[in-house]
């Protein structure tokens, strides 16, 4: 089974947790009970990020196979053959039937796009494992462009939310402990902001101006046997 990748600011319905003790009803289907904010994350998903990508037909296909598996019983696989989906997936614009030719395209557009994977064929059809909206690489991609804009409060260069930061952390360095005041406290990026850190509350840390000359530029595993020497001398000197 899938491991969902959940981008941090979003919350979305685990498949994991959809399936756990879900109950078979008597047409040997899983019963699926959704949460409310699942249903609404996966339609919003599908909506916003990746129906601006799929043809018309390519939608009608996709939401027919995830109903055949995901909803159905809770499996992203499905067996099922050409002359089914045809008949299940509705009909073209003139109330023609689907064939075959056109049928192979839709798929393989969707296959191209992400939104499934082709397995092999047996007499039985051919077996598709359908992908959620938040797995599709074309999603992601779009989600990941527009979650910079909500949430990216500059925490850095505002003072006074600078100030909010340092009573969060109490006007103490998060790293080594020594009280702080408004003389010598900085914020020090968690995450450095040359591997991409940002001015965000949670990767700004209250910190006294020698941890932050040895931690500056590094990432916290690198810096840390240096903080810790440091805190180790300072104690040494206070001694004696
Ligand atoms: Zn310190």
């Amino acid at each position: 089974m899938n491991v969902l990748t959940i981008p941090l600011t979003r919350t979305h319905f685990s498949f994991a947790a959809l399936t756990t003790n879900a109950p078979v009803t008597a047409r040997g289907y899983r019963e699926i009970k959704m949460k409310e904010k699942d249903i609404k994350s996966l339609i919003t998903d599908f909506v916003d990020f990746l129906l601006p990508e799929l043809t018309p037909y390519e939608t009608s296909l996709y939401l027919y196979l995830f109903r055949n598996s995901i909803l159905r019983d809770c499996s992203q696989k499905v067996r099922i053959g050409k002359r089914t989906m045809a008949q299940g997936y509705g009909s073209g614009s003139r109330g023609a039937k689907t064939n075959y030719a056109h049928m192979t395209k839709v798929i393989a557009g969707l296959e191209e796009k992400g939104c499934l994977s082709i397995g092999d064929t047996t007499r039985e059809g051919t077996e598709y494992t359908i992908n959620l909206p938040h797995d599709i690489h074309i999603v992601q991609e779009k989600i990941a462009t527009i979650q910079p804009k909500q949430k990216d409060e500059d925490y850095f260069t505002d003072l006074q939310k600078r100030n909010l930061l340092f009573e969060r952390d109490n006007w103490i360095c998060q790293y080594c402990g020594e009280k702080v005041t408004k003389e010598n406290a900085t914020l020090d990026h968690y995450i450095p902001q040359s591997k991409g850190g940002k001015n965000t509350k949670e990767n700004l840390r209250t910190c006294c101006l020698l941890c932050n000359g040895i931690k500056s530029g590094k990432a916290f595993e690198e810096a840390a046997p240096y903080i810790l020497k440091n805190i180790q001398e300072r104690r040494k000197r206070k001694n004696k």
